[in-house]
C-alpha cells in the first residue's frame, strides 16, 4: 500500500494540489451513495472525462444513471493532466490502428480520435463549461531533422482522412513556437488546451443537470452477477442495472487503501500505469510570454521522453515529464526541467525560472500503444490504454460508449470491443517498464 502521508499527490481523502486545484471553479455537490439497495440503468465506475461524458450522453437520453467515485470528481488523471487536447494517439497512428482493428472498426475508432479535439470543444461550449478553452491547435514538431519523416508520415495519414492538418517546415515551426529547437513538424488545427480540473467538474455539473446521480466518497469494492443485473457494491451500499461502465482507467486497483482494491481483480493486469510529472513556473512577464507558443498552441514534440510546453490562461508555462527513480523527485525535476526549458526555449535564459507547482498522476500504457476496449461480461464494459493522450479521447468516447452499453448487442458496438487481453507476466513487465524510458533516450538522441 502507498505511503500517502509524505506525496500529497497519492492521498485519496483530498484533491491533489495543483495549478488546476487552485485555479478551478469548485465541483458541483455530490455525496457517498446512501446506505440501501439501489436500482438504475447504468452504473458508472469513475468520475473522469470518460465516467462523466458517458453518464451525461446517457442521462441526456433518460437513462437512470448512478455514477460511483472512490474519491472526488476528476481525483484521478482527468483533474491533474496538461489539459492539451491533441486529437492524435502517442504511437498509434492512423494506418496502425487500421491494420490492428479492421477497416471498418478502426476507421470509426480514427474518425473518433481525429474528431476528438471538435468534440471536447464542442461539449465545453454546448454546456458552458468555463474551463479557460482554447482551440487555437497542438502541433508536434521534431526534435531531430531525421523525426520530420514521421512528421510526414503522420500528416499524410490524417490530411488522406480529411482532417484539418499541416506539415509546417523549420521556418513556420520557428513562428509558431517562438524557438528554433526544432526542425519543423505537423499541426492539427482542431487542438488546443483547457483547465483540465474545470473541465471535469463541468462535464459533472452537466450530467448532475441531465439526471445522473454523482456519488463522491463511494469506492466500489465488489462487482458481481446476480440474476440479470450486476450488483455493484460500496462499503454502505449496492446498487443494480444491467449494465456498467467501469472507467477506472489507470487508477484501477490504485486505491486500495480506501477497501477498493480493483472492483474486477483482473483489469489492472491489463495495462501498465506510468508516473507524469506536471510542472507550472511563476506567469511570465508579458513581453517575454508574447516570444513562445505566441498563438498559444500546445504542443509536444517527438521525443519519447516527451519535452511538451503550453500557458495557461495568467501566462503560466507549463511542462512535464517523466522520471525512472521517482525518489526524491522535488528537487531533481525541478532542476531537470528548467533546465530542459531553457534549452527549449533560449529566451528564458538569464530569467528567474522558478517553478510554484509540481504534482503528479498517472496514465495507462499498453505494450503496444493502442487502447483496449474491453467486453469483461454480458452489459459490463471498460476502456483503457490513453498511453497518455486521453483528454481528447476520453470526452469523445462518451456517446459511442453509451451507444455499446444500450445495444442490443454490443457485438454491434463501432468500437473495437474485444475479450480483455491480460499482459503477460504482468507484475514483472510493470515493474521493469519505466526502464522503457532509458531506451527511449538513448533512441532520442541517435535517430
Ligand atoms: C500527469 C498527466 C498528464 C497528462 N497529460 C495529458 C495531456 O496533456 N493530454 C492528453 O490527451 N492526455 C493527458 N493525460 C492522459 C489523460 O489525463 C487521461 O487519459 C484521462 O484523464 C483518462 O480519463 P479517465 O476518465 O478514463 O480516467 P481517470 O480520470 O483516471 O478517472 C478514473 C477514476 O476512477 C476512480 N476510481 C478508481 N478506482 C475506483 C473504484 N474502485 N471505485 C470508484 N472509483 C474508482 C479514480 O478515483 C478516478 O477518479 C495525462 C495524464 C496524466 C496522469
Amino acid at each position: 500500500m502507498a505511503d500517502t502521508s509524505l506525496d500529497p499527490s497519492l492521498d485519496p481523502s483530498r484533491m491533489p494540489p495543483s495549478l488546476w486545484a487552485d485555479t478551478a471553479f469548485p465541483a458541483p455537490l455530490s455525496s457517498a451513495l446512501a446506505p440501501g439497495d439501489h436500482a438504475a440503468d447504468l452504473i458508472v465506475i469513475g468520475a473522469g472525462f470518460t465516467g462523466l461524458s458517458t453518464a451525461l450522453h446517457a442521462a441526456e437520453r433518460g437513462a437512470r444513471v448512478v455514477l460511483l467515485e472512490a474519491a472526488e470528481i476528476g481525483w484521478g488523471a482527468s483533474g491533474r493532466n496538461n489539459g492539451q487536447v491533441i486529437p492524435a494517439m502517442t504511437r498509434a497512428d492512423p494506418d496502425v490502428i487500421v491494420n490492428a482493428f479492421g477497416a471498418e472498426k478502426g476507421e470509426v475508432l480514427v474518425s473518433l480520435i481525429g474528431g476528438s479535439g471538435n468534440a471536447l470543444f464542442e461539449l465545453a461550449r454546448k454546456h458552458r463549461i468555463e474551463c479557460a478553452a482554447l482551440q487555437n491547435g497542438w502541433i508536434q514538431p521534431a526534435h531531430r531533422a531525421s523525426r520530420m519523416a514521421l512528421a510526414q508520415s503522420r500528416f499524410e495519414q490524417w490530411k488522406k482522412r480529411g482532417f484539418d492538418v499541416e506539415l509546417v517546415d523549420r521556418e513556420r515551426a520557428w513562428s509558431l513556437i517562438g524557438s528554433n529547437f526544432w526542425f519543423g513538424g505537423w499541426q492539427n488545427l482542431t487542438g488546443g488546451h483547457i483547465n483540465p480540473l474545470a473541465f471535469v467538474r463541468g462535464l459533472a455539473r452537466a450530467a448532475q443537470a441531465a439526471g445522473a446521480s454523482i456519488h463522491t466518497r463511494s469506492p466500489v469494492t465488489d462487482i458481481a452477477r446476480v440474476g440479470d443485473a450486476w450488483r455493484v457494491s460500496t462499503p454502505q451500499a449496492f446498487v443494480s442495472a444491467p449494465r456498467v461502465l467501469i472507467a477506472t482507467h489507470a487508477y484501477s486497483g490504485a486505491l486500495a487503501e480506501l477497501g477498493a482494491a480493483s472492483p474486477w481483480p483482473a483489469l489492472p493486469n491489463t495495462l501498465l500505469p506510468m508516473r507524469s510529472y506536471q510542472l507550472a513556473t511563476q506567469p511570465l512577464p508579458p513581453e517575454l510570454r508574447a516570444t513562445i507558443l505566441p498563438h498559444g498552441h500546445a504542443m509536444s514534440d517527438t521525443h519519447g521522453d516527451l519535452h511538451l510546453a503550453r500557458f495557461d490562461e495568467t501566462g503560466r508555462l507549463l511542462t512535464g515529464g517523466a522520471l525512472i527513480v521517482p525518489f526524491g523527485y522535488e528537487s531533481r525535476l525541478r532542476k531537470r526541467l528548467a533546465a530542459r526549458l531553457v534549452r527549449m526555449f533560449p529566451q528564458l535564459e538569464g530569467w528567474p525560472l522558478r517553478f510554484d507547482y509540481l504534482w503528479h498522476g498517472n496514465f495507462a500504457v499498453t505494450p503496444d500503444g493502442l487502447p483496449r476496449f474491453a467486453t469483461l461480461g454480458n452489459g459490463l464494459f471498460a476502456w483503457m490504454g490513453c498511453n497518455g493522450r486521453g483528454v481528447a479521447l476520453s470526452t469523445a468516447l462518451g456517446p459511442a460508449l453509451t451507444e455499446t452499453l444500450f445495444a442490443n448487442d454490443p457485438a454491434d458496438s463501432a468500437l473495437p470491443f474485444e475479450p480483455m487481453r491480460r499482459i503477460a507476466a504482468h507484475s514483472l513487465v510493470k515493474r521493469t517498464a519505466i526502464a522503457a524510458m532509458m531506451v527511449y533516450r538513448w533512441r532520442d538522441a541517435r535517430d
